[in-house]
């Protein structure tokens, strides 16, 4: 598989721009986070070698092992699983993008981490847009709250909004549009929260099977796995 991970960066690269082409839209728009979740240090190591610099996790345990194990300071470490805040402390030193801001207490969390340490971390607040039970997320109804508390905070940054679509086949990618049309029109709606620290120019939606369709509705995030990785054995 790690041989042919700088070919599949290459071909989700021509993905991404071929969607920014029907959109109208710069490709530079759009951050590619490499997805390298249960995948071994090494992969993410040979996809740095061809030039990728943003990865993502979703466990805490495993993103703090891999940060940990790779010392690399050109790398930004993208939290894009469920947040405990038990956990936030060991991610606080190194992360520089949480996706996953579904509560308050989250922020309160990292706020008071990482005065500590005097960093500051940039965050995005998860939204259910599918509306899936077992998914996580607040409701659009949240966010209002939450950007109002993040506007007092001085070492966490509110950089935007997350969704995760309900998962279909890349052939029925069409069907979870009105999703990220979703989380865009409430990023857009939420504009006036923008104080301080909260600035919401980020979506980050769209995965391996969806990504074309997110960016067709302005993801500037895509959060890739399998497309560059493979596929994953255990989950
Ligand atoms: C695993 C995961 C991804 C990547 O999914 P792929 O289908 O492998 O591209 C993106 N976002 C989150 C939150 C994930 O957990």
């Amino acid at each position: 598989m790690s041989e042919e991970i700088c070919e599949n960066i290459k071909k989700v690269t021509d993905r991404i721009a071929q969607a920014c082409s029907r959109a109208g839209r710069h490709p530079e728009g759009v951050q590619l986070v490499a997805v390298s979740k249960l995948k071994p240090l090494q992969d993410i190591k040979t996809a740095f070698g061809c030039g990728q610099l943003h990865f993502g996790e979703n466990r805490a345990r495993e993103l703090q092992d891999k940060m940990e194990a790779y010392d690399e300071d050109r790398v930004q470490w993208h939290m894009v699983g469920n947040l405990q805040t038990n956990k936030i402390k060991y991610m606080v030193e190194r992360v520089n993008w949480i996706h996953s801001i579904e509560k308050k207490k989250y922020l309160r969390e990292i706020e008071k981490r990482a005065s500590r340490i005097d960093r500051v971390i940039n965050t995005l607040v998860q939204i259910n847009i599918s509306g899936e039970d077992q998914k996580s997320g607040c409701t659009a109804g949240d966010v209002k709250e939450i950007l109002e508390y993040a506007q007092g905070l001085q070492h966490v940054r509110v950089r935007g909004l997350m969704g995760m679509a309900t998962f279909v086949d890349p052939d029925q990618a069409e069907q979870v549009r009105p999703q990220f049309q979703m989380l865009r029109r409430i990023r857009d709606e939420h504009r006036s929260y923008e104080s301080g620290n909260v600035r919401l120019e980020h979506l980050s939606m769209g995965m391996t099977n969806d990504m074309e369709v997110a960016i067709e509705e302005g993801s500037t995030m895509v959060r890739v796995g399998r497309a560059i990785f493979g596929e994953r054995n255990y989950e």
